[in-house]
């Protein structure tokens, strides 16, 4: 059987086109971005309008297909944005029109823990789920359990809104990458909660940061030094010093600050993804979402699990964010469970 999958939760418009196999025939995409704003409903709407034909069109010649050779219609019923869930689900219902396949709505986020786990073959990790919304720590157990989760914004949200601070443009989490890798480390707020992670309060101390100049005052509160500039002792804080003294009045670097968010943000999730696995007694981890497209992040949860003698799991680039694909994939494996069940904007991983 062939599977058509429509992922339009949010930034993303995609077609991917699978077999009952596994094997993903075609996965065509565009991403609504944007150098001034974040994700504007009403404009995400329009970009998918503007795409949506194209991008079916493109997905049936890469997989060489004609529409009526397709068995099953897969969506994302939720979790999203409510104006591209209702486009998504629209488009679908209009392509179907003549045609009358099956129609099945799928959760989203479960699809990203679907299409990781198919590439990787694997049957029972701890999955890592990171992207723009969402930041959960889940496992299976007859059915999906988050075991642990942000408790306010997801991480690439947080990400995306520290791009929005400092003129980055959306999505901000690649950008961000890069400038880490010519930053130096300066202290932020870590929050653990048992099991949960909070990233709020992180971005309100980044924001004062960024927006704070480098001024005298200021190098000695980061510094935590009350004696006057010139006459420091401690080498390490003379070095910092001179490098800070040189850009008096400038507000702190962004690589600076993107190297930290990225530093601090990450371990807080390797340490509670790390003792999700202690506890359950797992030894494979799967990190999937967009944010797990990021180098360093998975450079470190590749350590943890190595210094537990655990493997880690991730997935290429083109199946990290969201996608058509793993729409199709997620409509396959729940093609008796669920229909069409219209959308559904608020739909938890551990209500599947
Ligand atoms: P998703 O919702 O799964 O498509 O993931 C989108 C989120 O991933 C956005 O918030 C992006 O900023 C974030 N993202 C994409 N690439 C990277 C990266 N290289 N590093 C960090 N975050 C990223
Ligand atoms: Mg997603």
């Amino acid at each position: 059987m062939i599977i058509l999958g429509v992922e339009s939760t949010a930034h993303t418009f995609g077609v991917g086109i699978v077999t009952d196999q596994g094997e993903i025939l075609a996965n065509i995409k565009d991403s609504y971005t944007s150098l001034s704003k974040g994700m504007v409903p009403d404009d995400v709407v329009k970009h998918h309008e503007r795409v949506a034909e194209d991008i079916l069109k493109k997905a049936l010649e890469e997989a060489k297909i004609e529409f009526w050779n397709i068995g099953l219609i897969a969506y994302s019923a939720g979790p999203g944005l409510d104006p591209c869930l209702w486009f998504g689900y629209k488009k679908v219902k209009e392509w179907n029109q003549d045609y009358g396949k099956k129609l099945v709505g799928v959760n989203h986020c479960c699809a990203h823990l679907s299409i990781g786990k198919l590439w990787n073959k694997l049957t029972d990790p701890v999955y890592l789920y990171v992207s723009g919304v969402n930041t959960q720590i889940i496992v299976e157990e007859g059915k999906y359990q988050v075991i642990g989760e942000t408790l306010d914004l997801g991480l690439g949200n947080m990400l995306d809104k520290l791009g929005r601070i400092m003129d980055l443009g959306f999505p901000a989490g690649p950008k961000i990458e890069e400038l880490a890798k010519k930053g130096k480390y300066i202290g932020l707020p870590y929050v653990v909660k048992g099991m949960d992670v909070s990233f709020s309060g992180i971005l309100t101390r980044v924001q004062q940061l960024y927006q704070q100049k480098v001024t005298k005052k200021n190098i000695l509160k980061l510094l935590g030094k009350s004696n006057a500039l010139p006459y420091t002792t401690d080498i390490e804080h003379k070095q910092i010093l001179t490098g800070l003294k040189k850009r008096l009045d400038e507000p702190i670097s962004k690589e600076d600050l993107c190297f930290s968010v990225q530093e601090t943000c990450f371990a807080m999730l390797a340490e509670v993804v790390e003792r999700a696995m202690a506890h359950t007694g797992k030894k494979e981890l799967l990190l999937v979402g967009g944010v797990g497209a990021n180098q360093r992040f998975c450079e470190m949860l590749n350590v943890m699990c190595r210094e537990r003698g655990a493997k880690f799991y991730k997935v290429p680039m083109s199946l990290a964010g969201d996608q058509g694909a793993m729409i199709a994939w997620e409509g396959f494996l729940k093609k008796e469970s669920y229909g069409d069940i219209e959308v559904n904007p608020h739909w938890r991983t551990d209500e599947v």
